[in-house]
This record gives C-alpha cells, structure tokens and sequence, in this order.
C-alpha cells in the first residue's frame, strides 16, 4: 500500500478547514494515492467507506487557545522540557521541541473513559476500545427543561435542569431501529461552536441524560456512547454519577464491579460534531492512546457508510 502523502501545509493566518484552527498543519491523504475504499458487512447489509472521507469529532486541544472546561480546571497546558544543557523548543536555542503537557482528561475536552472511571478495578484506557473500527449511529437530540418531561433522574430533578430525554432519543433513533450499532454518537440541539470552548460551571451547568434515557441507550445495545456533553450526568448531583452506573451496570452508590458489569463498554463526551455530519450511519474510528487510567484524551473518526448495490 502506498503511504498517504502531506499535500497541503497551512501557513500562518490560513484556517484549516477540518479544525478552523489558525497556523494548524493539515496532514490531508494525497487524493488518489493510498486511498481504500473499506467494505464492511454489518448484520445482512453490505455498505463501503471512503479512508480519506474521514472527521474528526473531537474539540482540537489548543494549549495555548480557547479551551472547553468542566469544573473549573486548570486549563490544559504545555511547557518546554528543561533539562540540564537541554531545552525542548527550537525558538529558544534547542535542538528539537518536547513538550511537557498536563492535562486532566475528564475536565480539558473529548476524552473516553471507561467503567474505572466510577469503581476500584482498573480497566485502563489503553486496553478498551480495541474494537477499532465498529458501526456508529450518529442522530441529533434536542436538549429540554425538566418541566417539559416527565422523566427521572437520581437525585431529584430540579425545574432548571436541562435534560436529553429517552422520549427524543427514541424519536431520533426511530430510522435506525433495526441496525444494533455498536457505537451511539449524539449531537445535542442547539449545535453551537461555542461548545468548543465552553467552560461548564454552576452558572452555565450542562445538559445531562434522564435516566430514562440512559435506560434507552442501554436497550440499543451500544458498547460505545459519544456525545458532546461533558458528561451524561448532572454536573452536581451528590456524587451519585447515576447514569455512569447504569450504563456500566454498576451497582448504585457502589464502587464494586459485578460479574454482570459491563466492562467493554467506553463513554466520550465533551466531542464536536459539526453540522457538516448529517444524522446517519458511519464507521467509528474511536481513537485513544495506550494509557493506564480511566480516562484519556481522545479523537474519534467518523467516515459515512453508504450501502453498496446489492
Ligand atoms: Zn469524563
């Protein structure tokens, strides 16, 4: 196979047309080499995907640009490596760029996590997943106040909470019934770019699922939830993490896996999905590096699956 080629390089002042990032380096597959054209079988239907045809749906992490946040974090920040004789940034007088980076992967953007999020056992990051390329439903859900549902949630619903309900879940899945994807990817309503850089607080406190909706997940049979939410809970909710626990099947207020907890299964949240993306059926590329922990920064991929003739 021929290796894809860098075909266009942005210069200062120019925007890259996949992330809208200044100065960014766009590393684009050259348009007719290396190119496959994937075909995959799901349930009885054939559908192929373009490799090049590939977007991003995670918030690029500018450490020196704006930021997403949860909780009020420190912002994600990079630091030249110092050493004795050594520093990491050519600008300086080095010899080559290494970056120290800190980062807290729930709280600083698109991150995937897994059930060691919420109990004791390790199940790291860098060991879920490895179903790379699986079949994702994207579908778009409209975010409502609680007073418009009468849905649950644990703790107690407050009139202001602004919740994704199982009752618009069903209506947006309703195309895509028969299909058991592996990967759920929701875009909530309003779809605002100011999700890229939104800092969640008690003042701006995010849209959360109901737990009738998280129960809808559940039945749908995913192993993978993505969503641009920065998490499927209530900022503050007594530190329950409800919808975190049934979705694992982990028992409430417990911190203990089960023999019936459900270990493979992985949630990302604080993504982007742009408009450009219609609700649809795609091959999820779901990318994370190979980190001990619960949590890691994350670029999931998503290319459009097109049902092939016959
Ligand atoms: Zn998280």
């Amino acid at each position: 196979m021929v290796l894809p080629s860098i075909t266009k390089v942005l210069r200062q002042g120019q925007i890259c047309n996949t992330c809208r990032i200044l100065r960014h380096v766009l590393i684009a597959p050259n348009a007719t080499e290396g190119i496959m054209k994937i075909t995959i079988q799901h349930l009885t239907v054939s559908y192929f995907a373009d490799s090049a045809a590939g977007t991003s749906i995670a918030i690029p992490l500018q450490f020196d640009g704006a930021q997403p946040n949860h909780f009020g974090t420190n912002k994600a920040s990079h630091e030249p490596l110092r050493l004795a004789g050594f520093i990491g940034k050519t600008e300086l007088g080095g010899s080559c760029n290494v970056d120290t980076l800190q980062i807290v992967p729930h709280c600083n953007g698109t991150h995937t996590e897994t059930i060691s999020h919420i109990v004791n056992d390790d199940i790291w990051i860098g060991h879920a997943a490895m179903d790379v390329c699986c079949m994702a439903v994207l579908i778009s859900v409209p975010v409502v106040t609680a007073t418009r549902t009468s849905e649950d949630y644990r703790p107690q619903l407050n009139n202001e909470d602004k919740l994704i309900t199982a009752a618009s879940l069903k209506a947006a899945l309703r195309p895509f019934t028969e299909l058991k994807p592996a990967a759920l990817v929701i875009r909530t309503l309003p779809n605002t770019t100011t999700k890229r850089s939104q800092s969640y607080s008690a003042e701006s406190s995010p849209a959360f699922l109901t737990v009738d909706a998280i129960k809808v997940i559940n039945e749908l049979g995913c192993r993978h939830l993505l969503l641009d939410l920065p998490s499927v809970d209530r900022m503050y909710d007594d530190g329950l993490l409800t919808n975190h626990h049934i979705f694992w099947n982990v028992p409430e207020k417990s911190h203990a896996m089960t023999a019936d907890s459900w270990q493979d299964k992985t949630i990302t949240e604080m993504a982007f999905i742009d408009d450009a993306l219609a609700d649809g059926v795609y091959l999820l590329n779901l990318q994370v590096p190979s980190f001990s922990g619960d949590a890691a920064p994350s670029r999931p991929i998503l290319l459009p699956l097109q049902k092939t003739n016959g």
